[in-house]
């Protein structure tokens, strides 16, 4: 499998980003817990103001937990920097204000996040942006939908939800090397730093919901942006702006949860592998999408690009997909992913309700297809409760 096996992913979960000695000699970073900070006298708001001094000002422009989580996130992913927020959906939106202006043009992939799309073709197009949506393996289709000196951001997800496609990273860092002045932008929330690297393969930013397997615990919400210095701290000081900060408790959270990442994926990964070949094998189902079975369409490309094939797996089944989830008595049925708890849902009614059987079909969303998130729960009792629900279905 792809690199980063050479790796210390234990040492950068526990003790990357956060300094050696901590206020009041506390082993783990305290949550500091105040909205601004005192100054000394006139002469430290001076030296302060001139960059003399780096420290804390006001709640909006930075805290002490969040720089922690910031600089542990960044270690984890390789990158020179990163800036928390409030959301992912803050992350993406004050990112994409911050490098668009009306005139520019992005490029999205077709199935990247929907909350995405949405903000770009309908909220960033009133203000003047243009965009194009491509089909994520179309390599034509991407470079002629450039527009060298106007495309300023291309948008693609990996893997994606809730098919899985792993998208060739090396396409689009192609497409951004001919296009100067674009950035890369590649939502890894599938994969998270253990199983997949952008930065190290070319990517300019790194976003991800921390809601998902960063926090990892179903008791929070954060979104990361990663990425080069100068480019993160434009994005940080817009955030000051915006005021899509994330709380220092979040951030607490946050910390705690990432230092047993690389333990959770790694048991994610071989727990959802578990089910997805044993779903392979079961009379009731379709089809199983999952980037470490042979049967995906993108195994190769995962295997050449992925050190994991990640914690979900989506099927297709020959019944009733809401008899099935109904019947589950250990997956909880709840939007989201890549916490401790599994997790299931259909995709059709989880998040295209409004849409009728024929228009979710349309556009590849069936009602027979089930996602399922791969908690920590022993792998046994999980086959033993998608096995009892399937009876059912
Ligand atoms: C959940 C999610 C987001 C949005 O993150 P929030 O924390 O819910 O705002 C963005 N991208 C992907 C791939 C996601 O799964």
């Amino acid at each position: 499998m792809a690199q980063s096996s050479d790796i210390r992913w234990g040492t950068l979960a526990v003790r990357g980003g956060e300094p050696r000695a901590k206020a009041s000699d506390a082993v783990t970073t305290p949550i500091i817990q105040s909205a601004t900070y005192a100054f000394k006298d006139t002469a430290e708001l001076t030296r302060y103001f001139t960059g003399e001094i780096d420290r804390e000002e006001y709640g909006r422009y930075g805290n002490p937990t969040v720089r922690a989580a910031e600089q542990k996130l960044a270690a984890l992913e390789g990158a020179e920097d990163a800036a928390l927020f409030s959301s992912g959906m803050a992350a993406v939106t004050t990112a994409l204000f911050e490098l668009l202006k009306a005139g520019d043009h992005v490029i999205l992939t077709s199935d990247c996040y929907r909350r995405t799309r949405q903000f770009v073709t309908r909220f960033l197009a009133k203000l003047g942006v243009e965009s194009t949506l491509v089909e994520p393996g179309d390599a034509q289709k991407l470079h002629a939908a450039l527009k060298p000196g106007r495309t300023r951001a291309i948008i693609a997800e990996s893997p994606t939800n809730p098919y899985l496609r792993v998208a060739d990273l090396s396409l689009f860092t192609r497409a951004r090397d001919a296009c100067p002045g674009a950035n890369l932008i590649i939502d890894a929330t599938f994969a998270t730093p253990i199983n997949q690297r952008p930065i190290a393969q070319g990517a300019d930013l790194v976003l991800h919901s921390c809601t998902k397997y960063l926090g990892g615990h179903n008791d929070l919400l954060a979104g990361v942006i990663c990425g080069r210095a100068g480019l993160v701290s434009a994005i940080r000081d817009l955030r000051g702006v915006l005021g899509s900060v994330l709380d220092p408790q979040s951030a607490f959270l946050l910390i705690r949860g990432l230092k047993t990442l690389p333990l959770r994926v790694q048991r994610q990964n071989r727990s959802a592998l578990e089910i997805a070949r044993w779903l392979e094998t079961q009379a009731k189902i379709r089809r199983v999408f999952y980037p470490g079975l042979e049967s995906h369409p993108d195994h190769a490309q995962a295997v050449k690009q992925m050190s994991g094939f990640g914690g979900v797996v989506s099927f297709r089944i020959k019944g009733d997909a809401s008899k099935l989830v109904d019947a589950c008595k250990l997956a909880t049925i709840a939007p989201s992913l890549g916490a401790v708890e599994t997790l299931i849902e259909q995709p059709a009614l989880m998040s295209y309700f409004e849409l009728t059987t024929e228009e979710r079909e349309a556009i590849g969303i069936y009602d027979d297809l089930v996602r399922l998130s791969v908690g920590l729960e022993d792998v046994e009792d999980l086959i033993a409760d998608l096995s009892q629900a399937l009876e059912t279905a």
